[in-house]
This record gives C-alpha cells, sequence and structure tokens, in this order.
C-alpha cells in the first residue's frame, strides 16, 4: 500500500482542550472549522465533547449541520458567518447559533427565524466580519430587545503577544459591550494566552488544540508517515525529478515516498524540507510532485520502509516554515489520500 499514513492523538487533543481550559476562569469552547482543521471533525469534536467541551464553532452552516449529526443534541453550534441567504432551513433543523455580521443579516435572522438563538459578531478593527460602530449603535436596541445569546469579536494580531493592536480592540470591544448584560467571547488561541482580561465568559481556541502556533506548549497532535515506493543509486552528476532542480554531487542513493502536493504537502517545500528517519533528517532533494517526493537517504546506510514528514521532530510549524507558511496552512491542507488513523479514545 503506497497510501500515506496520518496519525492523529485524541488524547494529545483533548490533553491540549485540558490545559487551554484550565488557564482561564471562563468557559471553553472548540473551533473545528475546515473540517476540524483538517483532521475529521465529527472525531475531533466527539472527544473534546467527552473531555467537556460544550460550545463548537464553524465557519459555515452545512458544516455545522454535519456536525449536529456528529455530536448530536446536547451541544451548542455557533457559525462564523451568521445567517446568509439560503441558511435558514440548515439554521433552524440543526439548531445552529448564527453570529450576525450585519444588520441585513439581523434582519434576515429575525424575518425568517424570529424565536431561534442568535449571537452577533463585531468588528474591533480587523475589517473583516462583523458589525462596525456605526451598524452596532443603529442595530443594538433592537437586537438587544431579543436577547442575544453572545456577543462576539475577533483579534486581528494576537499570536504577537505584544502588538498594541491587541490593547486597541479589547478597548473597542469594551466600549461596544460593557453594561450590556450579554455574555462575551473575544479570544481564540492567541488571546486565550494573552491573559485574563481578554478571556470574558467563552474562549473559542482552534489551532492550540491541534498542536500549532501560537500555543508553544501543546502537545502534537499529528504524525504523517510517507511509504517508500523505490530506492535507487545516482552516481555524481546525475539528477533528480522535473526540471533537473537537483544534481548528485556524490555517489547518493534516493528514496521515492508517495506523497505529494495532491496531498497538501506544498510544492514551495521543494529542496527546503527534511524528511526522518526516526532520528536522523533525510534531505527533501528535486521538486515536490503531485504524488512523490524525492529524498537523499544516502547517510542513513539503509533503505527505510516510510519516512516522516510530520512528527516528533518536524512538527506542522515547522514543516510550515519550511514552506514559507504557518500551520493552519499545512494542516487544513492535508490531503484526502491519506489513511487517517486516530489513536485515544
Ligand atoms: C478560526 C477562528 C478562531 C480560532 O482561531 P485559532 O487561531 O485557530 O485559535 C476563532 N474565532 C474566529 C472568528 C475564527 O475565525
Amino acid at each position: 500500500m503506497s497510501t500515506g499514513a496520518l496519525s492523529i492523538d485524541l488524547d494529545a487533543l483533548a490533553a491540549n482542550w485540558r490545559a487551554l481550559d484550565a488557564m482561564t476562569a471562563c468557559e471553553t469552547g472548540a473551533v473545528v472549522k475546515a473540517n476540524g482543521y483538517g483532521l475529521g471533525a465529527g472525531r475531533v469534536a466527539r472527544r473534546l465533547a467527552k473531555e467537556g467541551a460544550r460550545r463548537f464553532f464553524v465557519a459555515q452552516a452545512e458544516e455545522g449541520a454535519a456536525l449536529r449529526k456528529a455530536l448530536g443534541a446536547t451541544v451548542e453550534i455557533f457559525v462564523f458567518s451568521g445567517h446568509m441567504d439560503g441558511d435558514t432551513k440548515l439554521i433552524d433543523e440543526a439548531r445552529l447559533v448564527p453570529m450576525l455580521n450585519s444588520i441585513e443579516q439581523l434582519a434576515r435572522h429575525f424575518e425568517a427565524l424570529p424565536d431561534h438563538p442568535f449571537g452577533i459578531q463585531l468588528d474591533t478593527g480587523m475589517n473583516r466580519l462583523g458589525m462596525e460602530w456605526a451598524d452596532w449603535s443603529e442595530a443594538a436596541p433592537i437586537a438587544l430587545e431579543r436577547n442575544p445569546a453572545w456577543l462576539m469579536s475577533h483579534l486581528a494580531c494576537a499570536d504577537e503577544a505584544d502588538h498594541p493592536m491587541n490593547g486597541y480592540q479589547l478597548d473597542i470591544f469594551r466600549q461596544m459591550t460593557d453594561g450590556l448584560g450579554v455574555p462575551r467571547s473575544f479570544s481564540a488561541t492567541g488571546g486565550l494566552l494573552l491573559g485574563s482580561d481578554y478571556h470574558f465568559e467563552l474562549t473559542r481556541p482552534g489551532i492550540g488544540l491541534y498542536g500549532g502556533h501560537p500555543y508553544s506548549e501543546a502537545r502534537p497532535v499529528v504524525r504523517l508517515d510517507l511509504p517508500v515506493v523505490q530506492c535507487r543509486d545516482l552516481a555524481p552528476g546525475e539528477v533528480v525529478g522535473y526540471g533537473n532542480s537537483w544534481q548528485a554531487e556524490r555517489p547518493s542513493r534516493i528514496a521515492t515516498v508517495s506523497g505529494g502536493y495532491a496531498d497538501g504537502l506544498l510544492r514551495s517545500l521543494s529542496g527546503k524540507a527534511p524528511l526522518w528517519h526516526d532520528e536522523q533528517a533525510c534531505p527533501a532533494v528535486g521538486r515536490v510532485s503531485m504524488d512523490l517526493i524525492t529524498v537523499d537517504i544516502t547517510d542513513l546506510g539503509e533503505d527505510p520502509p516510510y519516512l516522516t514528514i510530520l512528527g516528533p521532530h518536524q512538527g506542522v510549524d515547522r514543516l510550515a516554515e519550511c514552506a514559507g507558511t504557518i500551520g493552519y496552512e499545512i494542516l487544513t491542507s492535508l490531503g484526502d489520500r491519506y489513511l487517517r488513523l486516530a489513536s485515544g479514545s
């Protein structure tokens, strides 16, 4: 079998959620959008629900409806994109809580589902989603009369603890929401780590649960082993892969592993990220192709059955750095072809 093996450590995921929960005095939710950051939303959410998580966040109503099927009736599921045209049936039937982002969404929601719970997303300077001051001052009297379940906003620079934007957004959020008596959620992983001023009633970590920056204490959750399909000897001067981008300078042994950019192993990793055999790093050479990566195993002295591209020596952030991206993109790009093996209960 040439399928790569993606191991998902659910015990590590649960430990990360518990550790983040222990850093606050408030409730801790869980963000499982984009199929649980690529690891399987149902699987991830079920484990976190078992751990005690009761509030889950997704980006789109369709994700929420699928999650409702996986989790059953007892948890609350929030939708960041709010109530879009065409979402009413899903929101109603799956009992999703839309985070309304605009006066238009507010009107749509009150008209279509007048008695259905909702939250409100406020923009505090990121200029991505949510109502700005002017909208909010207009909408607040009407919205508050209908008892929003939550008020939320999102930080733009929380992964940089010293960034002045953090305090600025906190100040705006307080001005927009203090004294309204509605529970509030402000922080994802980064904000949670900024301390208690940022916690309010509910945090909503995503990346930290999955072992990524900025939660540097996180336990790694994923491991990815790629089977070696073939090994060959090269004489000095021979070349490897598309575009002949690598040339052997010494007698070399090259392993070809199964996994490529179609599996989320970005082409920008070409020649950048090593693959690992236990403790030993083996440089990737030549270009990453759609289904294959070529690796220089000359110094290994043996032909391994597989090589590890995500593991104890190279986590999602390290691999992301090699590719010039962030851990979020590595995780959410992980392809469908891998055999996903969940461990832990
Ligand atoms: C994705 C997202 C989160 C989770 O962010 P992490 O950085 O992964 O913890 C929280 N809130 C909103 C609005 C998001 O879009």
